[in-house]
């Protein structure tokens, strides 16, 4: 038996103003053997799906690996280009499996589903093969790319700790296929919503717990949800269930149909109420224990957005709150000069509010250089994500993390590696939308999430959508009407 694995990854933020090309890839992860490096999170499947392969005594060819930070629309010939080179490999390796690690939201120009268009050509390439995808839970799960797998398995946890534990599904379930065991069949439902769903808490805990419980029973062989990624304009984005069947249809129609109406039944509670910045801050302020972790939501490199808007830090300042942390702001610029300067060098910078509107205006500050480190990596689960140089700025007790890659806040040692110590911190304010969670949620004593302004504001009823019909909740209040 012969297997192919690769991956091909990002996340597209239409309305990004930061290209994704390929420089973009190179700067975050390009491979042709990506099993000997350190596992990331879209790597770590090829990892899971090459030991299980061996254990079975299978061959496996490696194809390329690339993922890029999410960004803008990828360019036309970068996608192009990395998709031929795939196809390639497949046609010359001629695989009995192919397995794919995918994200699900890319669009590039004249390309509204990548992942679509390179399945149903990989498809056309191996008629008769099992084809595999693992994908990101922020997808838009088309019928192009129903069509052309005959397994698709999407993370179930936001923060994305499982990509090595649902790899490994899926790996099982291919093999199953490819020997005959099983026939997997499968269906989708639209459940009409487009919103963010955290996992961590009440009530998206208890519904990933309920999908778990309903695999391995019943016929039913697993059961994913498409949260979808809100800023991307293509016609398909919004929440889907997914459901793979043992060989009836009508089991997996029914079963996404029951998730997702029990989804539907959630929505008021997963409606993001949350406050905007100053009140936010005064939460912080007033809280009896330390620290408060903040979440900049709406400038979460992960979504697209710059990581380097000031809205947050400026109203820090002008509050004269100490003690406060936050990062990772991307500024190549500064992180250059610091590093010239080095630690215990006091200066002048001009940080943030370069990359567009959606950055506010850049501050300038008086800083203290406290920490500068090369090479820095951040911690998602299992899996390691590079950070780029980093430094570490103290500007009248508040520190302020600056890296040189556009990356956002995963885990706390992107701010202990550089020597600070966050237990002395009242408030740290992390950009990132929820990936944090996973590493800061143990050591805060509360998190807030900020409703401020920025490249991907929670405000999903106003999201420009040229592509999308409005028949969508919150847009509506009942999009089943
Ligand atoms: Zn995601």
């Amino acid at each position: 038996m012969k297997l192919l694995i690769a991956g091909l990854a990002t996340e597209t933020n239409s309305f990004s103003p930061i290209p994704t090309g390929r420089l973009a890839f190179e700067d975050a992860f390009v491979s042709r053997k990506a099993t000997d490096e350190t596992p990331n999170l879209f790597s770590a499947p090829l990892h899971e799906w090459r030991r299980m392969a061996g254990e079975k005594g299978w061959e496996v060819a490696e194809s390329l690996c690339a993922f890029a930070q999410p960004a803008g629309p990828t360019i036309r010939g970068t996608y192009e280009s990395y998709r031929d080179e795939i196809l390639d490999d497949i046609r010359a390796a001629k695989p009995d499996v192919l397995l794919m690690s995918m994200h699900g939201a890319m669009i590039s120009e004249g390309y509204d589903d990548c992942e679509g268009d390179f399945l149903t050509r990989a498809r056309a390439i191996l008629p008769d093969a099992v084809i595999g995808l693992e994908i990101d839970p922020h997808n838009h799960l088309t019928q192009e790319m129903l069509d052309a797998c005959d397994l698709i398995i999407s993370y179930k946890e936001y923060p994305h700790i499982d990509s090595p534990d649902r790899a490994r599904e899926l790996f099982s379930l291919a093999a199953d296929t490819v020997e005959g065991k099983i026939k997997p069949v499968m269906r989708d439902y639209d459940c009409r919503m487009i919103a963010m769903f955290h996992t961590t808490r009440a009530p998206m805990e208890g519904f990933v717990a309920d999908m778990k419980a309903a695999e391995g029973q019943d016929g039913i062989l697993s059961v994913s949800l498409s949260h979808g990624f809100p800023w991307g304009d293509c016609p398909r984005v919004g929440a889907r269930m997914l459901v793979i069947a043992d060989g009836d249809a009508d089991k997996a129609a029914d079963t996404a149909r029951t998730f997702g109406e029990t989804l539907w039944g959630l929505r008021e509670q997963i409606r993001p109420d949350w406050p905007g910045i100053g009140d936010a801050l005064t939460r912080a302020e007033e809280a009896n224990a330390s620290p408060v972790v903040l979440a900049d939501f709406a400038d979460n490199a992960g979504g697209g957005a710059p990581a380097d808007s000031t809205f947050v830090l400026r109203d820090i300042l002008d509050r004269g709150m100490k003690d406060v942390a936050i990062g990772i702001f991307w500024d190549p610029v500064v992180v250059s000069m610091v590093q010239d300067v080095g630690v215990g060098g006091t200066m002048d910078v001009r940080l943030g509010g370069k990359v567009g509107e959606m950055s506010g205006d850049p501050l300038d500050l008086t800083v203290t250089v406290r920490g500068v480190k090369e090479d820095m990596h951040q911690w998602m689960g299992e899996t390691q994500m590079r950070m780029g140089n980093g430094v570490w700025l103290e500007a009248d007790g508040v520190h302020i993390i600056v890296s040189d890659k556009r990356t956002q806040a995963f885990h706390p040692i992107a701010f202990t590696d550089l020597g600070m110590d966050l237990q002395k911190m009242k408030a740290i304010v992390v950009k990132s939308s929820q990936h944090f969670h996973a590493g800061f949620g143990p050591i805060a004593s509360e998190v807030i999430y900020i409703s401020g302004p920025g490249a991907i504001t929670p405000d999903y009823a106003n999201i420009p959508f040229t592509k999308r019909d409005p028949n969508y909740w919150p847009k509506v209040e009942n999009p089943f009407a």
